[in-house]
């Protein structure tokens, strides 16, 4: 391969994806003062595919819904299996399906907030699109950002992406049923996530049973009602 001409490929890229981020982080300012007007608290929620998104929403969603009045926003390549999930708790649903982009960005949640009647929301749950890399690099416009990591990921999923966590106010590891099999030291995750955040919260849940679930709703610190 001729270096030369890569390295003239960088110079020309990387310009262009400042613009893209700073007009990206623009729309999502617009995004939390559109929010701040009605009073709506909006969490941004990162993991991979499998890691749990799906099931911890529906589990915030169960354990919220007579205290707050929810949305959630499902971003997904094509399906509209998460989303299904989440109504089917009792909440209403917009899904976006992405097609080929691998993260929600702030003009679509903007375009959404359009099409909801604010004054009559109090928490929106977004649930990004699976996977860990780009969504970090995008806001949304939302007041927190919560990471769920799986045991079945492996011990190496907060060391491996830092700049997801540098953002993050929660850590959630899920699926901690499963990690004496996967051999994964929860305390470790744990002291890997305050190495790269000293003030992240971190969880430890299993969606499927709720397990650790009221503790991860008293690390989210809602604004009261
Ligand atoms: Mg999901
Ligand atoms: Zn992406």
């Amino acid at each position: 391969m001729d270096t030369k001409s890569d390295k003239k490929d960088l110079e020309v890229n990387v310009p262009v994806e400042e613009d893209i981020f700073s007009r990206n982080n623009k729309i999502a300012d617009q995004n939390i003062s559109m929010l701040e007007k009605h009073h709506v608290h909006a969490i941004d929620i990162l993991g991979s595919v499998g890691s749990g998104k799906t099931t911890l929403v529906q589990n915030l969603v169960r354990h919220l819904k007579n205290d707050y009045r929810i949305t959630a926003i499902a971003g997904d390549l094509t399906t509209s299996i998460d989303a299904d999930r989440i109504q089917e708790e009792g909440a209403p649903v917009v899904q976006i399906n992405t097609g080929q982009e691998c993260h929600l960005d702030a003009t679509m949640i903007q375009k959404v907030l359009k099409t909801l009647d604010l004054e009559d929301q109090d928490l929106i749950l977004v649930e990004n699109v699976g996977n860990l890399i780009c969504p970090s690099a995008f806001q949304v416009g939302a007041h927190q950002r919560i990471v769920v990591v799986s045991t079945t990921e492996g011990p190496y999923m907060v060391v491996k992406h830092p700049h997801t966590f540098m953002e993050a106010s929660v850590l959630v590891v899920n699926k901690i049923d499963l990690a004496g099999a996967m051999e994964v030291d929860l305390d470790k995750l744990k002291r890997d996530a305050l190495q790269i955040k000293p003030d992240i919260k971190v969880v430890f849940t299993n969606g499927r049973t709720g397990e650790g679930i009221p503790e991860f709703i008293q690390a989210l610190n809602l604004p009261k009602k």
